[in-house]
């Protein structure tokens, strides 16, 4: 018997999500089903419901950034492999092929760009790298972000998506907490404004350390937030959870949240916030 040979996939995953004409799509909000092109034209936002989908790095850099530009830093920082970690297939093979789907070279970006004109220090998570997990090179970087923008008097604004800890590197992916705390606590000593903004989903590790503590704390509509999952604090403490937890607008009604902002405004919000928290500074005498 003569097995038919396989075929070889005609294109890959990542080339799959650019062909965008002519597909339809529907909303996990409103279940509406729209074109690609509709979702992409209001950057991932649901023209009939207002739901926030998932927006990619360079978009998220076209929608906040002067010209969409950003000065990267870093970008030469690497994952190593400390523990020799795997779990069927071995860590560094799971970071490669993270980097040929994500198109990224890890779960963060970090650079010197400018808001309305104002200069910043920016941040992103990129969630479709391992889900945005902190390792070491993301806390270094996040460390680095905080730290040159104190040393160029920058404020940071900093997007926050991820799944927490990445696993892999075990207690050193932990470390970052207290590492990434410490450099922000330097340039809020500095007097120098924090932005956090919180997109869907903020958790683990990244929302127990530097996530919320902004001093404005700007969270996307119906954003998950929180250190563990509903699923795990339900079974712990054995009780139902209220509707809407660890969501944006919960969190907002508790107080762990400032603001909820649309994307499309949070241009303008962003600037708005950084000027006003920046004209607040004291004067030095
Ligand atoms: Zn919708």
């Amino acid at each position: 018997m003569v097995w038919p040979q396989k075929k070889q996939a005609a294109s890959d995953a990542s080339q799959k999500r650019s062909i965008g004409k002519g597909v339809f799509r529907k909303c996990d909000g409103c279940g509406e089903t729209l074109t690609a092109e509709a979702f992409a034209e209001n950057f991932e936002v649901c023209p009939s419901c207002g739901q926030h989908h998932k927006l990619a790095g360079a978009r998220w850099r076209g929608l906040l950034l002067d010209d969409g530009a950003l000065e990267a830093w870093d970008q030469h920082l690497r994952p190593s492999d400390p523990l020799g970690f795997t779990d069927g297939k071995t860590y560094g093979e799971r970071v490669a092929s993270a980097q040929r789907s994500s198109g990224a070279e890890e779960a963060i970006e970090i650079g010197r760009a400018s808001i309305e004109g104002i200069p910043i220090g920016y941040g992103a998570f990129l969630f479709a790298f391992m889900g945005g997990s902190m390792g070491s090179v993301v806390g270094e970087k996040i460390a680095r972000l905080f730290e040159r923008s104190t040393a160029q008097k920058l404020p940071v604004v900093l997007l926050q998506a991820s799944g927490g800890a990445r696993m892999q590197e075990g207690i050193l992916s932990l470390m970052q907490m207290a590492k990434t705390v410490a450099a922000l606590e330097r340039h809020r000593a500095a007097s120098l404004p924090f932005v956090s903004v919180l997109l869907h989903p903020t958790t683990g590790g990244v929302a127990a350390s530097f996530a919320l503590l902004g001093d404005v704390n700007m969270a996307e509509p119906k954003a998950l937030i929180g250190f563990a999952g509903p699923r795990v604090i339900e079974t712990t403490i054995r009780q139902k959870l209220p509707e809407g937890f660890q969501r944006s607008e919960f969190l907002l009604a508790h107080g762990m949240v400032d603001c909820i902002t649309s994307r499309l405004d949070m241009r303008r919000e962003i600037a708005r916030v950084v000027s006003l928290l920046s004209r607040a500074q004291p004067e030095k005498a």
